[in-house]
């Protein structure tokens, strides 16, 4: 069987470094993004110059409809999905809870939990043969991010309980679902948070002294993704350099 794979914000940061890893292991990619379209066909020119088979698909995966099509354009390009890595998500300025307003909690939950809800339904929907699912959560659904974004901490919280729910939902039809929880890893999302030299204050705190890259989250997720993670479901692997 072939292995088909959609990456959720597969245009930069971690979700572009998985995409690449994955097709380097043989994976057909669909490579998901939002906006970036010249970052997302740079992704899919580096897998097929490396003898690989990938797409871009520009969807909103926080909209109802786009997931839709996004899956539908995957089944008539590229056949039956078999893998997902739920991964697209963002984080807003920094802010303390009581500064929140309801748009932007609404905007934070809606894209990084609603998303990864529907993705996951098209998914399962299809892979009747089986399957395997990787949620990219967060250290910060274990850390709070107190004073930085709540929101955010508490939107990757949800993933982590969407990962145990689901994984004992689909277990019995041999849909593995697990979870990887990076933290301080070298993206642009830092930027989008208000603070791009982030990870620079905080590494003294980070046990391995320093931030991490977005292939050593790939390296996870492709793992926990493989049949070498057969008997492993509704599990995490925390990413932060012991924090
Ligand atoms: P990033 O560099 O900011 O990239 C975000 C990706 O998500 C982009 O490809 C973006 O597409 C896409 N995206 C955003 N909203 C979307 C939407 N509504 N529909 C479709 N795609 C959307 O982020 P990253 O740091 O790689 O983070 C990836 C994941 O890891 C996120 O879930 C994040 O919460 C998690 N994470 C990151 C860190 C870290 O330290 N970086 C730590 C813990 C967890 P465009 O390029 O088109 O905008």
């Amino acid at each position: 069987m072939n292995s088909i794979v959609l990456v959720t914000g597969g245009s930069r940061g971690i979700g572009a470094a998985t995409a690449v890893h994955l097709a380097k292991l043989g994976y057909a990619v669909c490579v998901n993004y939002l906006s970036n379209e010249t970052e997302a066909n740079n992704v899919v020119a580096k897998i097929e110059g490396s003898g690989g088979k990938a797409i871009a698909v520009q969807a909103d995966v926080a909209n109802e409809n786009d997931v839709i099509r996004l899956f539908k354009v995957i089944d008539s390009s590229l056949g039956r999905i078999t893998h997902l890595v739920n991964n697209a998500g963002i984080l807003l300025p920094q802010m303390r809870v009581c500064e929140m307003s309801a748009e932007r909690i609404n905007k934070v939950l809606t894209t990084n939990v609603t998303s990864y809800f529907l993705c996951c339904r098209e998914a399962i929907k299809r892979m009747h043969n089986g399957g395997s699912i990787v949620n990219v959560s967060s250290a910060a659904a274990r850390l709070g991010a107190p004073s930085e974004y709540v929101d955010y901490a508490a939107s990757k919280g949800a993933i982590d309980t969407l990962t145990r729910g689901l994984s004992l939902e689909v277990a019995a039809d041999n849909i593995r679902v697990n979870c990887v929880r990076p933290g301080f890893i070298h993206t642009n999302m830092h930027s989008d948070g208000g603070e791009p030299d982030r990870i620079e204050r905080l590494k003294k705190l980070i046990p391995l002294q320093r931030g991490g890259e977005p292939e050593e989250v790939a390296a996870s997720i492709a793992f926990l993704l493989s049949n070498e993670a057969s008997y492993i479901t509704g599990t995490f692997v925390d990413l932060a350099g012991g924090k």
